[in-house]
């Protein structure tokens, strides 16, 4: 642990702050600082606020000299990925579409890190609506990796993962459709946690599949993660498929979990991710395979399951995803929200609906509305996404049988190491591959965590941990035992910035 604030762990500045070692305010401080100094070269952020953040810091010590009571987070800086609504903060999805937009309200997740009195530092750039798995989608600009600023920092959530890697924020929010926080998290050496389906209110999230997106965590550890997961989650009256239960105990898990004992812990590795074009490159599995013997030597037992179905998951998710976002994007039409385009009093409002969407939606955005609309287009609708439905209920029963021989899965959280820059955009289908492993969990609606395990090749490597339905405390729990094997966390070990 260095000495310098940014260097600190979401836990340690929160104990600092209530302690009275330190003030939410020269936390906050600390971290716009350093957002000064090097997001001109990570390029995480599409919105920084200074002076609210600063407010808000001030509050919290206010409050702690008043000898008030407050939150096991309050005075930690957060950033939150720019896909979530924040009342008088602009919000764009990273979409030209949206460029302008201030919301009026906050979406419940804002409300819950506000209530929490957790400065928000701003908002971190994505692919645009989320669509991406390198954040070069974004209509604004491109994210770096900070181990190696000619790489991708994973996407969609690229930004929120990029700043907590290059310690612009101790913590983030991210949402995770089909792998945004586990992939991001993976490439830049943070760990992200996806949770269980319905236990994180999509009030105010902006829409990309409904049946998928799922806010969550994006952090430098489990511990940490696990803090802001209970400060986020819980039933929202205001999105009726929330689940109406208590949520999972994560802190506790994973305060458990970094004892290092894993006896009596059975962990599934699934056969048909290492096999054929599912497998992982060399230097991921070699690095995952040392993740493994780790948690065998804490205890865990690894069992070999099966999960025929997961190969169909790709093909299941590019129907499922694209479908509902071709009808979550209907709104955008140039009356309702942000752009206009080419309204000159004569032309129709057909006319200028079409011309706004032509100048505002980015390519990926445009042929995912055109792949969904195709896919539930009469005469098509039962062979594609009437299909996939069913094929995705496959892919549960799969995750269930799994689960009857084991108390979690675990794989790699990314088939290949981050990328380089341009790599991939040539080709929709080698972006996709992109989240392989992450997939299946999204289309179960259980959770997933991933957790740095390691390095090949110079660059961050992570561990995927998925648990059943309502099952997140296991999933933090395997992570942090893992983490406990490891001398330094490995977001710790990244090369320093050069600031610009
Ligand atoms: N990369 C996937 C996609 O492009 C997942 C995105 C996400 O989880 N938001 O759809």
């Amino acid at each position: 642990m260095g000495e310098r604030t940014i260097d600190q762990t979401a836990a340690h500045i929160a104990e600092a702050i209530r302690e009275g070692r330190t003030s939410a305010y020269s936390v906050t401080e600390a971290f716009l600082d350093r957002i000064d100094a090097v997001d001109g070269t990570v390029k995480a952020f599409l919105h920084v606020d200074r002076e609210g953040a600063l407010a808000t810091a001030a509050e919290v010590d206010a409050a702690i000299a008043a000898g008030e009571e407050l939150g096991p987070l309050a005075g930690v800086p957060i950033a939150i990925k720019d896909v979530v609504v924040t009342k008088d903060m602009p919000t764009t999805a990273a979409s030209k579409i949206l460029e302008g937009w201030i919301p009026p309200y906050d979406a419940t997740i804002t409300e819950r890190v506000k209530a929490a009195k957790m400065p928000i530092l701003g908002k971190t750039n994505l692919d645009e609506f989320a669509m991406g798995s390198s954040t070069e989608y974004s209509a604004y600009r491109q994210t770096a990796n900070p181990w190696d600023t000619g790489r991708i920092p994973g996407g969609s959530g690229g930004g929120s993962a990029a700043a907590v890697a290059a310690k612009m924020a101790p913590l983030a929010i991210g949402t995770d459709t089909g792998g945004s926080i586990r992939q991001p998290g993976a490439v830049t050496g943070t760990f992200g946690a996806k949770p269980t389906y319905g236990s994180n209110s999509r009030y105010g999230l902006i829409a990309f599949s409904s049946s998928l997106d799922t806010p969550g965590p994006v952090a430098r550890n489990a511990l940490d993660a696990a803090l802001l997961h209970e400060v986020i989650s819980g039933h929202d009256p205001r999105d009726s498929t929330t689940i109406d239960a208590p949520v999972p105990p994560v802190v506790e898990a994973a305060r458990s979990g970094a004892s290092g004992d894993l006896s009596g812990v059975k962990l599934g590795v699934v056969k048909e991710f290492a096999e054929g074009s599912a497998a992982a490159e060399p230097g991921v599995v070699e690095a995952y395979q040392a993740g493994v013997d780790q948690l065998v030597k804490l205890g865990a037992q690894i069992v070999e399951v099966s999960c025929p179905s997961f190969t169909y998951a790709l093909p299941t998710y590019y129907l499922i995803a694209p479908s509902e976002a071709s009808s979550n994007l209907a709104r955008y039409d140039g009356v309702r929200y942000g752009l206009r385009a080419g309204d000159d009093g004569k032309r129709s409002l057909e006319e200028v609906m079409s011309l706004t969407r032509e100048a505002g939606f980015g390519p990926e955005v445009k042929r995912r509305i055109i792949l969904g609309t195709y896919a539930l287009s009469a005469g098509y609708v039962d062979q594609f996404y009437g299909q996939a439905q069913k094929v995705r209920t496959l892919i549960k029963r799969d995750f269930e049988a799994a689960f009857g021989e084991c108390d979690a899965l675990i794989s790699p959280t990314t088939p290949f190491i981050a990328f380089k820059f341009g790599e991939r955009t040539g080709d929709p289908y080698q972006m996709y591959l992109a989240d392989l492993y992450t997939i299946p969990t999204n289309l179960y609606g259980g959770p997933g965590v991933s957790v740095p395990v390691g390095l090949s090749e110079g660059m961050p490597v992570g561990l995927q941990v998925m648990g059943p339905v309502m099952g997140d405390d296991i999933t933090y729990r395997v992570a942090a035992a893992l983490e406990s094997t490891q001398e330094t966390l490995l977001a710790d070990t990244a090369p320093e910035i050069e600031g610009k």
